[in-house]
């Protein structure tokens, strides 16, 4: 079964780094000033892992 990226909210602290690395993955929720997942198939699975090891919040993962 394929890998599906995930955030986890609560823990997100809008730092915009996941959406700078994967810009097709992920946006800005403007009203919560936190990241969602806008297409999980947005990038190669290498480049969302990157971003998942980049956030500083650690609330990024794989389900
Ligand atoms: Fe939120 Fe992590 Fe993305 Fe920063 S990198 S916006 S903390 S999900």
């Amino acid at each position: 079964m394929a890998k599906v990226v995930y955030i986890d909210q609560d823990e997100c602290i809008g730092c915009e780094s996941c959406v700078g690395i994967c810009p097709d993955v992920f946006a800005m929720d403007d009203g919560a000033g936190k990241a969602r997942v806008v297409n999980p198939d947005g990038a190669p699975e290498e480049q969302i892992q990157e971003a998942i090891d980049t956030c500083p919040a650690q609330c990024i993962h794989w389900e």
